[in-house]
């Protein structure tokens, strides 16, 4: 029987249509890309009877795996395919993308003699197919067989039907197997990530959490996968995401600080970084991100308290050094020896100062920490500002500044810490003197209206560009000027928690090379609480 015979006589109708149906029905089940290109290849050529066959999987351009059948046993046909592919038969065929028969190898320069290969010498024919799905080569099949001539149009046509259901099964194995290392790999990070990371639905019910997450709670994945993050933070889901729902639904991070509680009960202070992750309309999810706060919050309190300890310690001897210059002042009233005089006047403006400062770092501390103010009466505002005014006088003479007072008559009493107030309006004063030029004026006002009475600073210094104007009320905001006097950022920030304390507002009005007009209201009713806030929220 000639070879064209024997192979039709294999291909009855009825045998190819079944060999289709039943590969179709195994590459549907199969779900690893090798296992795909094994079939293809067993397949084939059982079915067109041929001994020697290879079949190559590519994935982006690269060889993905190879395998050969007939070949010399133990002998890995990777180097030998990866030649025919760049310069055989197998190249040809991928680079053109169309199917190539050759009846005689012998004649074909595209058939490499390849070294050490006992098959070449036994080969007639050869058929070689490419494997494309939607337009893209997924590999390509080789059929060769000891016959010249052997590969009929029939058998032709059936390898390009399988080789189109090889295609198809393998790109979409491909695809899975990279869908699932990418999963695999997100698990890996996600798993071994050194923050606590919890995912939920959008109604707070825990999906997920990581090992990290497990450890901080002393939850097993399984307990943490049966509770909500509201009952982790112990607070209701409205509370939780419906506060911030707005700034999720559009896909901002929402950062808060708060306290996770643990399985043994114990709390813990964390900052909480939570984000939607939108993987589309039915997986739409939120990320809890807990930053664990107790070592950091334990470092703020040791310093705090350490800078507490300080500025206490500070204060009695600065106290003695100021009363004991007042003291000397009164001793050496008679005084006539000017150097004298200038040094005594010195020395108790730099004590004076100093003390003024050590009390303002005290308050920060004590306003910042909430603390209710104490030592409050009802106080005349204008003669606190005179107080102050008269403190600053010779800070002003000093750069012949005129200090002008246009205090209101039959103001109504405030109910303050007359000592706090009035310092606040000594450092408006001490900025306002600090920034305004030899030989400038300053204005003092005070006035009511509205149930509030203001008290007005206005100099006649460079002013405060635009965009400070806000910050300068935070701790160590500073102004970059040129010939700026030093300072450390502390005084304003004193002034507006000062104010705030006492239920009123402070801002400012500044235009470049028109100076600047600090203003402070403060309610005539005392307020009910003295609810502080905190430093670092701008107002004006
Ligand atoms: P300090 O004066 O110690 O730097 P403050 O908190 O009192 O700290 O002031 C913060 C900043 O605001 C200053 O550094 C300065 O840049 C700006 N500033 C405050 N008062 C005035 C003023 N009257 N004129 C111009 N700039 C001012």
């Amino acid at each position: 029987m000639s070879a064209a015979h024997s192979i039709q006589a294999r291909l009855s109708e009825t045998l190819r249509l079944t060999l289709v149906y039943r590969l179709a029905r195994e590459l549907n089940a199969e779900l690893r890309s090798a296992d795909v290109v094994r079939r293809v290849l067993h397949t084939t050529a059982e079915a067109l009877g041929t001994p020697y066959a290879s079949i190559v999987s590519l994935w982006r351009g690269e060889i993905h795996d190879a395998y050969a059948l007939g070949g010399a046993p133990g002998v890995d046909p990777h180097p030998a395919l990866a030649l025919v592919l760049r310069d055989g038969l197998a190249g040809f065929v991928l680079h053109n993308g169309r199917t190539m028969v050759v009846n005689d190898i012998i004649a074909n320069p595209l058939w490499l003699p390849l070294p050490d290969d006992p098959l070449s010498p036994q080969i007639g024919s050869a058929l070689c197919v490419p494997l494309i799905h939607t337009g893209e080569v997924a590999g390509v099949l080789t059929l060769a067989h000891p016959a010249r001539g052997y590969f009929t149009v029939d058998a032709v046509n059936l390898t390009a039907t399988i080789s189109e259901m090889g295609a198809a099964a393998l790109t979409n194995t491909l695809l899975l197997e990279t869908a699932r290392e990418a999963e695999q790999r997100y698990a890996a990070l996600f798993d071994d990530a050194i923050v606590p990371i919890i995912i939920t639905d959008t109604q707070g019910t825990i999906q997920v959490a990581n090992r990290r997450a497990c450890e901080f709670l002393g939850y097993s994945h399984e307990e943490l996968e049966r509770r909500t993050i509201a009952a982790i933070h112990r607070e209701s889901a409205s509370a939780l995401i419906g506060t911030h729902f707005d700034s999720l639904q559009r896909g901002q991070e929402v950062r808060f600080r708060s306290t996770a509680w643990r399985k043994d009960g114990t709390a813990c202070a964390v900052e909480v970084f939570a984000k939607r992750l939108d993987h589309g309309p039915t997986a739409d999810l939120i990320q809890w991100i807990e930053h664990d706060l107790s070592s950091q919050l334990m470092v703020e309190e040791l310093r705090r308290d350490m800078t507490a300890m300080v500025y206490h310690d500070l204060r009695g001897p600065l106290g003695n050094v100021y009363s004991s210059l007042e003291a000397l002042n009164r001793l050496l009233a008679d005084e006539s020896n000017p150097a004298v005089r200038s040094l005594l006047d010195v020395a108790r403006r730099a004590s004076q100062q100093s003390r003024r400062m050590v009390d303002s770092l005290l308050d920060i501390q004590r306003l910042e920490e909430g603390m209710r103010l104490r030592d409050r009466h009802n106080s005349a505002l204008n003669a606190l500002v005179e107080g102050a005014v008269e403190q600053m006088h010779p800070l002003a003479d000093e750069k012949n500044i005129r200090m002008r007072m246009a205090l209101a008559a039959d103001l109504p009493l405030i109910y303050v810490e007359p000592d706090m107030i009035e310092r606040v309006v000594g450092n408006l004063i001490d900025n306002a003197i600090k920034y305004t030029p030899d030989s400038g004026v300053i204005v003092i006002s005070t006035a009511s209206s509205g149930g509030e009475v203001y008290i007005r600073v206005k100099d006649t210094g460079p002013g405060i560009p635009l965009d400070a104007q806000r910050s300068i009320f935070d701790k160590f905001a500073r102004v970059r000027y040129r010939d700026a006097p030093r300072g450390v950022g502390l005084g304003l920030a004193f002034c507006k928690l000062a104010i705030e304390a006492h239920g009123g507002r402070i801002w400012v009005h500044s235009a470049a090379d028109t100076g600047s007009i600090f203003t402070c209201a403060l309610p005539v009713d005392a307020p009910a609480t003295s609810e502080l806030p905190s430093l670092g929220a701008n107002s004006t």
